[in-house]
């Protein structure tokens, strides 16, 4: 997708801060972190959303969660961290490519606001 921001992050036309790439998922630094963690997670098929997913996307979409798992092991943030997909934008959902952020490093409150 020529006009999708994370599409182009992830043939590298747009730079981002690797965390962790594979087969399927890659994995970059929020450029506007909200937590001393903040790592976006991203399928490398264009998938709009979670709404827009299908169950042919089960897979990736899982994978996505999985790695978001083994980041917070690997930063040592498993005492509380979060998952988090914005659907839609009334959710905040500003960039339209699924993308699962992982937010640790400090207290999450909850409820989320
Ligand atoms: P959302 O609002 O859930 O769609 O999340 C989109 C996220 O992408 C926000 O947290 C932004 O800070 C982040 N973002 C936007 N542009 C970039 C970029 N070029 N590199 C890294 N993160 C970005
Ligand atoms: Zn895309």
């Amino acid at each position: 997708m020529a006009d999708c921001l994370f599409c182009r992050i992830i043939s590298g036309e747009i730079p981002s801060k690797k965390v962790y790439e594979d087969a399927y998922t890659y994995a970059f630094e929020d450029i506007e972190p909200k937590a001393p963690t903040h790592v976006l997670i991203i399928p490398k098929e264009h998938i709009v959303g979670l709404k827009e997913a299908d169950p042919d996307d089960a897979e990736l979409v899982g994978r996505c969660h999985l790695v978001a798992a083994e980041i917070a092991r690997t930063r040592g943030i498993e005492n509380g961290y979060r998952t988090v997909l914005n659907v839609g934008p009334g959710a905040g959902q500003s960039v339209f490519h699924l993308h699962v952020h992982l937010l640790g490093g400090r207290s999450l409150s909850w409820p989320p606001g």
